[in-house]
C-alpha cells in the first residue's frame, strides 16, 4: 500500500507535450510523466528505456534504476470525460476528486464506488443517486448519511436499513416508512419533526451527524460480521462471494485469502484494490484489473503471466517492466525472443531467491511516493519521525495550501450565495484550503444541507473511521453469549450479535 498514491494530486506539466496536467506525481520526480494523450499515443516507446539484466546485482536495485528513467502515466484514468481530477478511474463523466470509481456521472469526492449519479462524499457506494455522505450502501436515492443501507429512499442518518423510505436516525429496519429512532410516525408528524430538526443549519446537521456516527451505533445491536449472499467466507463486508479466508470488502470473489477491497477476483492471495474486470490466480498484487497468473504487480490492467511489473497494459509474459503497452517477452523493458525469455527468466528467479527477493512484493523503498501520500498512511498512520526512522520518504506541508479563510459561511444553506464558489475556504480541522464547486453548491442547495466546514480529505478520513478495521477478533455474542468472530474488538461498546441473534432481533 505504500506504493499506491490514490488521492494526492499535483499540477504539473506533461513532459512530452508540455500541457498543464493533474498528476499523482509531483513535478520533482526523476522520471518523465505523460498526459493521457501522450502516454497512450505513439510518440514514444517504453522499450527505449530497456535495461540489460545484470546477474551480479539485486533485481530490486535494477528495477529501481528502471523506475528512475521510465516515463509514467500522469493519472490512472481511462475512457473518462471532464473528469481529470479522478484517479484509478474508468469511464466517468463530469466527476471531480473521485478515486477508484467507475462508470459514474456527476459525482464528487467518492471512493471505491461504481455506477452512481449525482452523489457527493461517499465510500463504497453503488448504483445510487442524489445521495450525500453514504457508505457501504447500494441503490439509495435522495438520502443523507447512510451506512450499510440498500434500496432506500429519502432516508437520513441511518444504519443497516433495507427497503425503507422516510426513515431518520434508525437502525436495522426492513420495509419501513416514516420511522424516527426506530419508532413509527404518521406522515404528517414525520415531516413536522423533520422540519424541526432543520438540517439545513450547520450546527443541527453536525449534531445529527454525531448521533449517526456515535450514539446510534451504541444504542442498537450490530451484526458481528456483515456478509450478504456468501458461502464459507471469513471476514467482514462481503457480498456474493464464496470460500474467502481472512478477507475484507469483497464482492463476487471466490477462493481467495488475505485480500481486501476486491471485485471479481478468483484463486488469489495477498492482494488489494482489485477490480473492475475479473482477475484470476494472482499473488501479491495491487490496483490490477483483468489479469491472470501474475505475481507482485502494481497497477497492471488486462494481461497475463506478468511478474514484478508496474503500469503495464495489455501485456503478457513480462518480467520487471514499467509502462508497457502490448508488451511480450520483455525483461526490464528490454525485448527478448520467446526462447531467450524462457531461458533467462528462471535464472533471475534463482538470483532473487538467493537475495531473499523472490515471492515478495516490492519493498517500500521502491515507492515513487512519500509515505504520507499513500494508502498505507490511511490504514497505518505514522508520524514523520517514525517514517524517517523506517527509511520512508515524507511529504512536507506545503504552506501555500493553508491560507486563512476570509469568508464567513452562513449558518443555513438557504442564506449561502452563489459567490461562495469564488471563495477560498479553510478546513476547520486541518486548516487546508478547499473550494466549493458550482455543481457542489447546486447539490447542497437541492438537498437542503449546509456547506461542509471540513476539506474533502478530512471528510474522507471521517468515513474511513466509521469503517471497521480489517482485523478479526474473538468475542462473545452480547445476547446469547456464544463465541463469535467479529471485526468489533472486544473493548468496543457496541452490542455485537451473532447471526442468529441478529436475525431474531431484526426479523422476529
Ligand atoms: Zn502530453
Ligand atoms: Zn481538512
Ligand atoms: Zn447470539
Amino acid at each position: 500500500m505504500s506504493l499506491r498514491n490514490e488521492r494526492t494530486l499535483y499540477q504539473r506539466k506533461c513532459d512530452l507535450c508540455g500541457k498543464n496536467i493533474i498528476s499523482i506525481y509531483s513535478q520533482d520526480k526523476p522520471f518523465k510523466v505523460y498526459c493521457q494523450d501522450c502516454f497512450w499515443g505513439d510518440k514514444w516507446n517504453a522499450l527505449d528505456f530497456g535495461m540489460k539484466y545484470d546477474p551480479n546485482r539485486s533485481f530490486f536495485d535494477q528495477f529501481q534504476g528502471l523506475m528512475q528513467s521510465t516515463p509514467r502515466l500522469a493519472i490512472v484514468n481511462k475512457k473518462s470525460e471532464n473528469s481529470e481530477y479522478c484517479n484509478y478511474s474508468f469511464a466517468n463523466k463530469n466527476c471531480y476528486l473521485t478515486f477508484g470509481n467507475h462508470y459514474e456521472w456527476d459525482c464528487l469526492y467518492g471512493h471505491y464506488s461504481t455506477k452512481n449519479k449525482n452523489c457527493v462524499d461517499y465510500l463504497q457506494l453503488y448504483e445510487s443517486e442524489l445521495s450525500y455522505d453514504c457508505l457501504f450502501s447500494k441503490n439509495c436515492y435522495n438520502s443523507i448519511c447512510l451506512d450499510h443501507c440498500e434500496n432506500c429512499q429519502d432516508c437520513l442518518f441511518s444504519i443497516d436499513l433495507k427497503s425503507c423510505k422516510h426513515c431518520l436516525f434508525s437502525v436495522n429496519l426492513r420495509h419501513k416508512n416514516y420511522h424516527i429512532f426506530n419508532e413509527p410516525y404518521s406522515k404528517e408528524d414525520y415531516f413536522k419533526k423533520l422540519e424541526e430538526y432543520a438540517f439545513g443549519n450547520y450546527k443541527q446537521f453536525a449534531e445529527a451527524k454525531r448521533t449517526f456516527s456515535e450514539d446510534l451505533r451504541k444504542k442498537f445491536p450490530v451484526r458481528a460480521i456483515y456478509q450478504v449472499n456468501c458461502e464459507n467466507c471469513e471476514g467482514d463486508n462481503h457480498k456474493n462471494s464464496k470460500n474467502l479466508k481472512y478477507c475484507f470488502d469483497c464482492a463476487a470473489c471466490e477462493d481467495c485469502a488475505y485480500g481486501f477491497q476486491m471485485d471479481e477476483t478468483y484463486d488469489s492471495m495477498d492482494m488489494t484494490c482489485m477490480g473492475y474486470d475479473r482477475s484470476e490466480v494472482c499473488y501479491q498484487t495491487i490496483g490490477c484489473s483483468g489479469i491472470f497468473n501474475c505475481l507482485a504487480c502494481d497497477s497492471c490492467w488486462h494481461g497475463n503471466d506478468l511478474w514484478y511489473c508496474n503500469l503495464c497494459f495489455q501485456s503478457k509474459n513480462c518480467f520487471g517492466c514499467i509502462s508497457l503497452q502490448h508488451g511480450e517477452y520483455c525483461i526490464l523493458n528490454k525485448k527478448y525472443s520467446k526462447e531467450e525469455y524462457e531461458s533467462l527468466m528462471p535464472k533471475i528467479v534463482e538470483n532473487m531467491k538467493e537475495n531473499n527477493e523472490w515471492g515478495k512484493f516490492f519493498p517500500p523503498k521502491l515507492s515513487a511516493f512519500n509515505y504520507n501520500e499513500t494508502v498505507a498512511h490511511e490504514y497505518m498512520p505514522i508520524t514523520e519521525e517514525e517514517a524517517t526512522k523506517k527509511g520512508y520518504k515524507w511529504k512536507a506541508k506545503d504552506k501555500r495550501e493553508y491560507k486563512k479563510q476570509e469568508h464567513a459561511i452562513p449558518e443555513h444553506i438557504k442564506d449561502v450565495e452563489k459567490s461562495i464558489i469564488n471563495q477560498v475556504l479553510a478546513c476547520v480541522e486541518c486548516g487546508k484550503n478547499y473550494k466549493i464547486t458550482s455543481a457542489e453548491l447546486k447539490f447542497y442547495k437541492g438537498l437542503g444541507i449546509p456547506i461542509p466546514r471540513e476539506c474533502p480529505d478530512c471528510r474522507h478520513r471521517h468515513r474511513i473511521k466509521l469503517r471497521n478495521p480489517r482485523t478479526l477478533w474473538k468475542r462473545n455474542c452480547s445476547e446469547c453469549g456464544i463465541e463469535i468472530q467479529t471485526a468489533y474488538s472486544p473493548d468496543r461498546p457496541e452490542k455485537v450479535y451473532c447471526g442468529r441473534c441478529y436475525r431474531k432481533a431484526v426479523y422476529e
